[in-house]
């Protein structure tokens, strides 16, 4: 499998991705990027965070398309193919994750729509969440293209 972009951030678990998180014991806040050290809820003394997976589905918050390359160090496919955008809050958390969008474009997305969270190469190869159709994608995005070959 490839490398994930960022340890700890994420894991593919039988082909189907998750964010990791971490969950404080006392008063239940769950954090993403996962924290270390101490609950940062001012109103808890917390220090036990443990890691926990976060849901896979959430609804678009808002979304953008990238018609220009990022600027380095982000690596882009040459020639530059535009890239959407969607952050979207993960069902029952409040958490609003930000993610490519693979397989959709911006006429295809809509505030409060359900996404679901996947995985897929960046340009110089490293493998990074992105939000999809719900159930169109797998992991690597191999059950669709499989599902679309055998439907066409
Ligand atoms: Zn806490």
């Amino acid at each position: 499998m490839t490398a994930p972009v960022i340890n700890g951030w994420f894991t593919v678990d039988g082909g189907t991705a998750h964010l990791l998180g971490t969950r404080c014991a006392d008063c239940r806040t769950v954090y993403f990027p996962p924290r270390t050290g101490f609950c940062r809820n001012p109103y808890c003394d917390g220090e036990d965070l443990a890691e926990t997976r976060l849901p896979r589905r959430g609804t678009v918050w808002s979304y953008t398309n990238s018609c220009y390359p990022p600027p380095a160090p982000f690596v882009t496919a040459d020639p530059y193919v535009p890239v959407t955008l969607a952050a979207v809050e993960l069902a029952g958390t409040g958490i609003v994750v930000l993610g490519q969008v693979k397989d959709l474009t911006v006429d295809d997305l809509r505030v409060g729509m359900e996404l679901e969270l996947t995985t897929g190469p960046l340009a110089d190869g490293p493998l990074v969440w992105m939000w999809g159709a719900p159930g169109a994608t797998g992991a690597t995005g191999a059950t669709a293209e499989r599902q679309n070959g055998e439907s066409s």
